[in-house]
């Protein structure tokens, strides 16, 4: 059996009655906010983290075609969300599976961080790190000779 008992939300201060002694939050949007919160104390955190997830999502899509025309890529962008890579580049006859994430630096560690993606259809995973540049996964210079291999053969 469980007691209702009385506990403030650590989240907005709010005095709630819950039944279980290890509920934190009056709510889901408040347990989200403080989560939240947290995650902001351990990352460097640029503005741009203030607008849309799909937003963000987009934005880094467009600094990584940037990234990828600058270093003398052709870059075409899906024209579908649910594709199964975000972009495709070409280079020398070759094609480059791409898929984007939004990622970020931990504060102290200087560790990449950066969401699993859900599936294994790219050659290369794009990282943007917000307004810091790009990461290639595998490093795009390793990618970049194992192709002047396959071309070469
Ligand atoms: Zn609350």
């Amino acid at each position: 059996m469980y007691l209702k008992i009385k506990f403030r939300c650590i989240n907005c201060n709010k005095a709630v009655r819950g039944y279980t002694l290890r509920r934190k939050f009056c709510s889901a949007l408040c347990e989200r906010e403080y989560t939240a919160m947290k995650q902001r104390e351990h990352i460097d955190y640029p503005e741009e983290l203030h607008v849309s997830k799909s937003a963000l999502g987009a934005a880094s899509e467009l600094d990584v075609c940037s990234d990828l025309l600058r270093r003398g890529y052709e870059v075409f962008r899906s024209v579908n969300s649910s594709c199964s890579c975000d972009l495709i580049a070409m280079k020398d006859k070759k094609i480059l599976r791409i898929e984007v994430k939004t990622g970020w630096r931990h504060k102290q560690s200087g560790k990449l961080i950066y969401p699993k993606p859900s599936s294994h259809n790219y050659d290369m995973l794009a990282v943007a790190v917000l307004g810091r540049g790009i990461e290639f996964v595998p490093k795009l210079g390793i990618v970049d000779a194992a192709l002047t291999e396959k071309i070469g053969e």
